[in-house]
């Protein structure tokens, strides 16, 4: 059984039931589900009860929140492939450099983690309208989800997101509102949905079950590196969920007993034109600053100010871990550099992390031993305005420069 046990909050420790619709802690911070972890170890939930299920993201389902098989809401997303970059690697540095390619899930980016585990529990708990913003690809994840499960999917987007996002949330049955504004706009439209037609506001981190979904990246990590963890991972953070999610993941898989004390290094990545976690950790501080005028091509990576902020940098500085930006121009390059070298056309976001490796090399935060693991968070296929393609030459129908 799916068996949340409570919502507690992270910042004043509110409890609150899972099987009400719940946003925010009244304290204002996101809510994290609570498991009996003790209970399932105790009942004997052991790797070993792994073999032989479907190899996607619900293998783990005594560690996610939904109570009802019939309430999964699945496009077969996750247990995504770890693939060794030998090339780039040598290149950089860190010959054991892989990267876990989230690119092939469903929707074509890691998004369809968090919108699966949300829509499946919004369907539990009855939910006929759902809505939020987005400045990328969680609008049509959920959109995907949400037309699956019937439940009817309101998005509003700045109207200078990539087309894409718009597209595939319309064809998917979303209601799709362009605003001529940020992102923070669009969450205060959605905000006055909520109150004005009863919408339930799926933003980021306002609803605590898609961290839920994000978190079975970091099973899948340890169970792939055989119930064990690397030495780091890097994560291009926009609001962080993954990387809450990871390292909640790592929490709860030691707590189980599955692996040791051992955390891998948590290294955030973000661009330079939206920078507001590294600023923070930086300097030291518990929470970032908003962003003023938040810029570039990465546009999962242009958060100016997340609400888990507190909980990223907690989740840095307790696993040792790190946090860097990358200049637009270097995240290109390495995204031309890899698909090159390796094969692989990834997205932006995750170019950004490859495009630091040498100065977090120099920098001494990873070493050659090091078995470092770049999370690429979508697939570049849904970014064909990121590459930088030069005039192609045309022939004749007689090919004659050939
Ligand atoms: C949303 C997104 C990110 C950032 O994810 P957060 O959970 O907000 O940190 C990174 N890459 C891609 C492709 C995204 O769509
Ligand atoms: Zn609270």
């Amino acid at each position: 059984m799916g068996q949340p046990a409570q919502l507690r909050c992270p910042k004043c420790s509110a409890i609150y039931t899972p099987d009400l619709p719940r946003n925010l802690c009244d304290c204002g911070a996101p809510l994290l589900v609570d498991y009996d972890l003790a209970a399932l170890k105790a009942g004997g939930f052991a790797p070993a009860a792994l073999a032989g299920r479907a190899p996607d993201m619900w293998r783990y389902w005594e560690v996610l929140p939904v109570r009802e098989r019939a309430n999964v809401v699945s496009l077969g997303e996750g247990f995504t492939p770890i693939v060794p970059l030998p090339v780039l690697g040598a290149e950089v540095g860190l010959p054991h450099l892989q990267m876990k390619d989230e690119g092939l899930n469903p929707t074509g980016t890691f998004k369809s983690r968090g919108a699966a585990v949300g829509v499946s529990k919004a369907k539990e708990l009855g939910l006929r309208q759902v809505a939020m913003p987005t400045a990328g690809n969680a609008g049509g994840a959920w959109a995907a989800y949400c037309a699956r499960a019937g439940i009817g999917f309101t998005v509003v987007m700045p109207d200078d997101t990539p087309a894409i996002n718009m597209l595939e949330a319309h064809i998917t049955g979303g209601s799709v509102y362009l605003v001529r504004g940020l992102i923070s706009d669009a969450g205060r439209i959605v905000g006055r949905g909520v109150v004005r037609h009863g919408w339930f506001d799926a933003s980021t981190l306002k609803e605590p079950y898609r961290i839920e979904g994000k978190k079975t990246m970091g099973y899948e990590i340890a169970e792939q590196f055989g119930w064990d963890v690397p030495d780091a991972v890097l994560y291009p953070a926009g609001g962080g969920v993954g990387l809450i999610g990871m390292w909640k993941a790592f929490d709860e898989l030691e707590a189980l007993g599955w692996i040791g004390a051992r955390r891998p290094k948590l290294i955030a990545v973000q661009a330079e034109g939206c920078a507001p976690l590294v600023q923070a950790f930086a300097g030291g501080q518990a929470e970032s600053v908003f962003w003023d005028g938040a810029a570039t091509v990465a546009s999962g990576l242009r958060v100016p100010k997340a609400l888990g902020d507190f909980l990223v940098l907690r989740a840095i500085a307790e696993t040792d871990g790190y946090a860097i930006a990358a200049s637009d121009r270097a995240l290109l390059d390495a995204m031309d550099r890899l698909a090159r070298v390796e094969g692989a056309f990834i997205c932006p976001e995750g170019a950004a992390c490859f495009a630091v490796l040498p100065e977090l090399v120099r920098r001494g935060v990873l070493r050659s031993a090091d078995r470092v693991l770049v999370l690429n968070t979508g697939t570049g296929l849904k970014y064909p305005q990121a590459v930088r393609a030069p005039e192609f030459p045309v022939l004749d129908p007689d090919g004659e420069i050939l």
